[in-house]
């Protein structure tokens, strides 16, 4: 089976354009299951000839959960059925209590992660990224899942840990 990527994070850091960018704005659906999973859409992608699954996460932003427990659970179960994750942070915002909390998941969870600074769209944002090692997970890679810019990176820093 192929390696599984798991794009988590707050509703609007740019998750889907994030994942639109990686596969390429092939919206071929691999999977899509009925239930708890039907807000979870998993693409197939391929960087550097390595193939692996990327999902993507975030469709229950309107739940009655609210915002914080909507993002930790599907965070959660996403993780549980990643090999490596993605965690996408607004740079121009900075990390929120959200996000805080979405950190401690993923430190429970163990598994690889590789932290995109989003929203990145220009030289003057460099330092918003930089902020992001606050975080504790490490490097954060800037980028602009809109125009494409540091997604390279971000991929291959994927790759060595997927
Ligand atoms: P999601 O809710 O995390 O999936 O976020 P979306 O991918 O739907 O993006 C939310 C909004 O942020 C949209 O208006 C995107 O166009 C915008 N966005 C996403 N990535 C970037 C980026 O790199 N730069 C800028 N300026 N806007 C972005
Ligand atoms: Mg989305």
């Amino acid at each position: 089976p192929l390696p599984v990527l798991a794009v988590v994070g707050r509703p609007n850091v740019g998750k889907s354009t994030l994942v639109n960018r990686i596969i390429g704005r092939r919206e071929a659906v691999v999977e899509d299951k009925p239930g708890v999973t039907r807000d979870r859409v998993t693409y197939e992608a391929n960087w550097n000839g390595r193939r692996f699954k990327i999902v993507d996460t975030g469709g229950w932003e309107q739940d009655v959960l609210g915002i914080d427990a909507s993002v930790a659970a599907q965070a959660e179960f996403a993780i549980e059925a990643a090999d490596a994750v993605v965690f996408v942070v607004d740079a121009t915002v900075g990390a929120t209590d959200t996000d805080e909390a979405v950190v401690k998941l993923l430190r429970r969870a163990g598994k690889p992660v590789v932290l995109a600074a989003n929203k990145v769209d220009g030289p003057s944002a460099e330092a918003d990224a930089a902020a992001l090692w606050n975080l504790g997970l490490g490097e954060p890679f800037p980028v602009s899942s809109l125009h494409g810019r540091g997604t390279g990176d971000l991929l291959d820093a994927i790759l060595d840990v997927l």
